[in-house]
């Protein structure tokens, strides 16, 4: 069987990448948490099915799955996007080395801000960029790019030189679009791809709250035009074969829908003390404390699992 799955242009970096991207989030410890094998095993299976795009961050704890995936494969097989948080010079280089280091690799194909929020955000983070800059002249990077949950900082981005991609938050019902409509985030993401900038989406089911409609959410980002690669987030091999099925435009098995299309939800234990740590660390404003422990409104969870790595207690897991 073939598994031939469409590949794009990353914009303006002239990097060809599937346009299915593996979101590698879902395999680690904020999610799954599944073994390094296992992970491993799960992405090298998705790269010999033709998807040659693989998101990480620092804060997804991915790296060694990666690493282990893609050992004694030819470098240029695969595309490796990752991110950090940092805003100083001197610890985004850290990450950067952190990030070749612990995938063992000698350059990464993409860099990026995690989290922007806006143009003023972009600005606290300007010498984070610089080191970027450095590091895509030096051939350490090819691209540089950021990440956001923000239709103003999509906009933003749009008219920065220095930025290469864009990694915007997009599915058809607006979860997690944090300050406009699904329209003011297409508009957005089609302005910054007139100006030259690659984009790949991502929560195009809501982090899991469409699973029930897969097909639906994930043919709606199949069609944007401006969207070169979208990253959906994989946990086993049905959940693959099912997203490779819809990316390649043919009809899912029955049972093979029936095994995928599962409802996932954030978990908060009985044992959660109400420190509120988890509260400060949403910024889609999903948690509250109510009578002394965390409660979660689904409305506006994108099951990320972000809260997940601040909780002390460990009560917190994406299911
Ligand atoms: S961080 Fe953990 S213990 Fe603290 S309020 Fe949130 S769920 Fe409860
Ligand atoms: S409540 Fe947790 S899982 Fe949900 S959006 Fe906020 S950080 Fe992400």
């Amino acid at each position: 069987m073939s598994y031939v799955i469409d590949m794009r242009l990353l914009g303006r970096t002239n990097i060809p990448v599937s346009r299915l991207c593996f979101g590698t989030l879902t395999i680690g410890p904020l999610q799954a948490n599944l073994s390094v094998y296992e992970g491993a095993s799960l992405v090298r299976t998705a790269i010999e099915r033709g998807v040659n795009f693989l998101d990480t961050a620092e804060l997804y704890g991915t790296y060694p799955h990666i690493r282990e995936a893609i050992r004694g494969m030819n470098r240029s097989d695969v595309v490796l996007a990752s991110r950090s948080y940092d805003y100083t010079y001197e610890n985004m280089k850290d990450s950067v080395a952190l990030a070749l280091e612990a995938m063992d690799v000698e350059y990464l194909d993409l860099f990026m801000l995690h989290e922007q929020e806006s143009a003023l955000t972009l600005r606290g983070h300007r010498e984070a960029l610089r080191c970027l800059e450095d590091a895509r002249d030096a051939g350490i990077i090819r691209a540089i790019g950021v990440s956001t949950h923000h239709v103003q900082c999509v906009r933003a981005a749009a008219f920065m030189p220095e930025i290469d991609v864009i990694h915007p938050l997009l599915n058809y019902s607006g979860i997690g679009i944090a300050d406009g409509t699904v329209s003011d985030m297409l508009l957005a993401i089609e302005l910054a791809h007139s100006q030259g900038k690659g984009i790949y989406s991502m929560k195009a089911i809501g982090g899991g709250a469409l699973l029930r409609d897969v097909e639906g959410a994930l043919k709606f980002a199949i069609a944007q035009p401006c969207v070169d690669s979208i990253a959906v987030g994989i946990k086993t091999v049905d959940e693959l074969e099912m997203d490779i099925a819809i990316f390649r435009g043919l009809e899912p098995d029955k049972a093979l829908r029936e095994r995928t299309c599962l409802d996932k939800a954030l978990i908060i234990e009985p044992w959660c003390v109400g420190c509120g740590k988890c509260v400060e660390r949403c910024t889609h404003g999903a948690l509250s404390i109510v009578h002394g422990r965390a409660v979660v409104d689904g409305a506006r969870c994108v099951l990320c699992g972000y809260c997940q790595a601040v909780c002390p207690e460990v009560c917190m897991k994406v299911v």
